[in-house]
């Protein structure tokens, strides 16, 4: 495995290896990695002949300085994991390495900036867009993979692959969860015991909605029932519940109108910022 820590060298390194006709698989994490990463990665070394994973906890996505300060990292620990799953090349570079003082190119997501995680993360996916772009036109990978864990980032980064003719496939991978449903984050490592339990009232919510849903129970009731199992919670404050369009996730209204639903959900247990969603239809 090879590390890089500088673009030039990477993008070098890279054009040597499309010579030799080599397919790559780019997967773009914050580092602190868990077996969702890793199965992203597995995914991408099972379809391409390299795999590519960067480490970059990107400041330019979060709207909390506290929560960047915060963000676990232990770069020893992820790169021997992604050594021992079959990763190739790894990507770590510093902030200044990627971001320029004088930068003035902004992304603007429309209606996708102000629902659910734009809602409540202003900026976010600005960040997100100027991050993966930038990841797509350095290392131009035939293909990158994304969590359905981030549903809303895998939504948008398919619009802006689309909509900015990447010659990219993007491959959305299943949410992996902890036996007891827990969907893994980086963010469960500074969970206490208690707290990791009291996280499961995310995956609960989910599940009785999506139970709920194929009942053909109205959407306005499920709504309520959640928004009432998440009010009596003391350790749970609930950010949102929305049950939406997979595509384009916009609200459902009707039970039944919509082909593809998913539920979302997104909240903190204790100073942690969690989310989930699940798939419905
Ligand atoms: P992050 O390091 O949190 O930015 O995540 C990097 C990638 O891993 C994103 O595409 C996430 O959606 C994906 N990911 C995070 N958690 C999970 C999980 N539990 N299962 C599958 N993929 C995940």
């Amino acid at each position: 495995m090879k590390l890089f820590t500088e673009i030039q060298p990477l993008v070098d390194f890279i054009g040597e290896i499309r010579l030799k006709g080599k397919s790559i698989g780019l997967i773009p994490t914050m580092g602190y990695l868990h077996q969702g990463h890793i199965t992203l990665l597995k995914n991408s070394v099972s379809e391409n002949d390299i795999s590519i994973c960067t480490l970059f906890v990107n400041p330019t996505q979060f709207n909390n300085p506290e929560d960047l300060k915060n963000y676990p990292r232990d770069e020893k620990r992820d790169l021997s994991l992604l050594e021992t799953n079959g990763c190739d090349i790894v990507f770590s570079p510093n902030v200044e390495e990627i971001y320029h003082e004088d930068r003035v190119v902004n992304f603007n997501f429309g209606y996708l900036e102000d629902i659910m995680e734009g809602k409540f993360r202003p900026n976010h996916f600005k960040g997100v867009g100027l991050i993966v772009s930038k990841f797509f036109n350095i290392i131009q990978p035939d293909r990158a993979y994304f969590g359905t864990k981030d549903l809303q980032q895998l939504v948008l980064i398919q619009k802006l692959t689309k909509e900015l003719n990447y010659h990219i496939d993007i491959r959305p991978v299943d949410t992996v969860r902890e036996e007891d449903g827990l969907a893994m984050s980086s963010r469960n490592a500074r969970l206490t015991e208690e707290e990791k339990v009291q996280s499961l009232i995310l995956f609960q919510c989910l599940s009785m909605a999506k139970e709920m849903y194929l009942k053909n129970i109205d959407i306005d009731e499920i709504r309520n029932v959640i928004l009432d199992k998440c009010q009596k919670s003391t350790s749970f404050d609930l950010e949102y519940f929305e049950i939406v369009n997979t595509t384009s996730l916009l609200p459902v209204v009707n039970n039944g109108d919509d082909q593809h639903v998913s539920a979302c959900i997104a909240g903190y247990v204790g100073k942690v910022r969690l989310i989930d969603n699940i798939s419905i239809i």
